[in-house]
């Protein structure tokens, strides 16, 4: 049975798309292998103009992708655009990138020309979740194919209509067949995915409870993983900041693509000398959120991606009201008439370390703000999570800035910013958001591995050796 593909802008059902099962994933798996034989031989130079070919033909359907990710996944049209335009870039960097891909020379003791060569792992399979579907499609395809692999991509089984264009048109660039195939299905097709011993690399990114199984699944054969899990993230702000640059940045940080960030800044730690100020304003602002179709114009938080995201945001909102949180702020959102999958923008205050709002990750529009003191209780709170995707730190005290990012353990920091994501930055957490990096140099080397090649000047034995 194929899966309905609704949009949360109202309940629709908006297309749908195939489970794939078992024997369709060993199809997948074989036409990948004899995809692989030709790819690899490719030069690098020729694979990275397919690439650039199709960066521009994916900058000319920004529009169409970004309508069909809005429609898909309820993002306002300003963010699905900008979203597009970094789908296509993300394929213009990789495609520059491919043919610069370089090993080392070694200097060793003995009569040794000895170097390295940095080789692709073979069919990368990429796993992701629905909350950035294109983007990420195009960070798990775009380098595996610029560095030799081929690529078997599993969207969410809710969000797989950007996927399955950009294989159309990584075609219509000239891909070979099968060299890049979309794997459509839920958990199930994913576990055949990952399970299966033909996968050389697995880049996994979505909720750490999945990555889990994943892991355990590709141990069974040694595949290596990489893992960009969930996060709990911190924004810090310092009495000396620019409040209102940072006010502007930590809504932001916590409400823009409706909270459903790894890297949503969740956590909001205000310094006391200006904290009932700031909270004022942020309340004000929480309020003037405009929630609604992220089709018109002016619409900052759309709905939810799926109903269950909704119910457990809801459930997350009640949970903090039970543990004594204070709801110091909602803003007013469409009800059930809409058939949407809407839930309230919601600031929490008189908050503390140990309850589940502040701890687990809800991945919705719910902030959640509480008063420090000093630089030390700063960066304790901020460690009061097992996550350590990002966080965010506002001063101008440019030396505390630096102190901070040091101390901070967090994957990315934000100094007087939030958010900003390029391809020619590493990311990727620690501890329970994961391991392994994407992006920028880092990318080469996910994608893959070394090679030692050593070769005799004076071919035999040094003296010494002889057997
Ligand atoms: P999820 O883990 O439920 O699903 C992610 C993907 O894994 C989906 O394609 C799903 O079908 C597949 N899957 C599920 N079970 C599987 C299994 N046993 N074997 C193989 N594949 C399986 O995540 P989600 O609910 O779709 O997304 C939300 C989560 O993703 C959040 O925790 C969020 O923080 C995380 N996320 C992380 C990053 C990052 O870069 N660190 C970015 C975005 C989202």
């Amino acid at each position: 049975m194929p899966t309905d593909i609704l949009s949360p802008i109202d309940g629709t059902v908006i297309g749908h798309a195939g489970r794939m099962d078992a024997t369709a994933v060993d199809l997948a798996y074989r036409t990948a292998r004899k995809a692989l034989e030709e790819w690899r031989e490719v030069p690098a130079e020729r694979r990275g103009r397919i690439l650039l070919r199709a960066a521009g033909l994916l900058e000319d359907r920004v529009e169409e992708m970004a309508r069909t990710e809005t429609l898909n996944t309820g993002k306002p049209l300003k963010d699905t655009r900008r979203e597009a335009g970094r789908a296509a870039a993300c394929f213009a960097y990789y495609g520059g990138l491919a043919d610069k891909v370089t090993g080392d020379t070694l200097d060793v003791a003995g009569p040794f020309h000895t170097y390295t060569r940095r080789e692709p792992f073979g069919v990368a399979v990429g796993v992701i979740p629905w909350n950035v579907p294109y983007v990420f499609a195009a960070k798990k395809i775009a380098p595996a194919l610029a560095f030799g692999n081929v690529s078997l991509l599993k969207p969410a089984e809710e969000t797989p209509l950007t996927a399955l264009m950009l294989a159309e048109v990584l075609a219509e660039a000239g891909l070979p067949a099968g060299t890049a195939q979309i794997v459509t299905g839920g958990a199930e097709t994913g576990r055949a995915l990952v399970g299966d011993e033909r996968a050389d690399l697995i880049v996994f990114t979505g909720a750490d409870a999945t990555g889990r199984v994943i892991a355990k699944a590709a141990a069974e054969h040694l595949t290596p993983v990489a893992m960009e899990l969930g996060g709990k993230s911190p924004q810090i702000v310092f009495a000396d900041a620019d409040l209102d640059a940072a006010l502007a940045s930590v809504l932001l940080g916590a409400f823009s693509a409706t909270g459903q960030m790894c890297i949503a800044g969740s956590r909001l730690l205000v310094q006391r000398e200006v904290y009932d100020t700031f909270v004022a304003r942020l309340r004000e602002a929480v309020t003037g959120l405009r929630v609604g179709d992220p089709r018109e114009p002016g619409i900052q938080v759309g709905p939810q991606v799926t109903p269950g995201q909704r119910d457990k945001t809801l459930e997350m909102i009640r949970t903090g009201r039970e543990e004594g949180a204070e709801l110091a702020a909602q803003a007013p959102c469409p009800g059930p008439e809409s058939g949407g999958f809407y839930v309230p923008p919601t600031l929490f205050t008189g908050v503390h370390s140990e309850m589940r709002i502040m701890r687990e990750e809800i991945f919705g529009p719910v902030l959640a703000v509480m008063p420090f003191g000093t630089e030390e209780e700063a960066v304790e709170l901020a460690h009061a999570t097992d996550f350590g995707l990002a966080a965010g730190v506002w001063t101008k005290d440019l030396g505390r800035a630096h102190r901070m990012a040091a101390r901070l353990r967090a994957g990315t920091i934000w100094l007087n910013t939030y958010r900003m994501l390029s391809d020619s930055v590493p990311f990727g957490g620690v501890d329970r958001s994961g391991y392994g990096r994407e992006g920028g140099p880092e990318a080469v080397r996910l994608y893959t591995w070394t090679k030692s090649v050593w070769t005799s000047t004076e071919p035999g034995l040094p003296p010494g050796y002889d057997f």
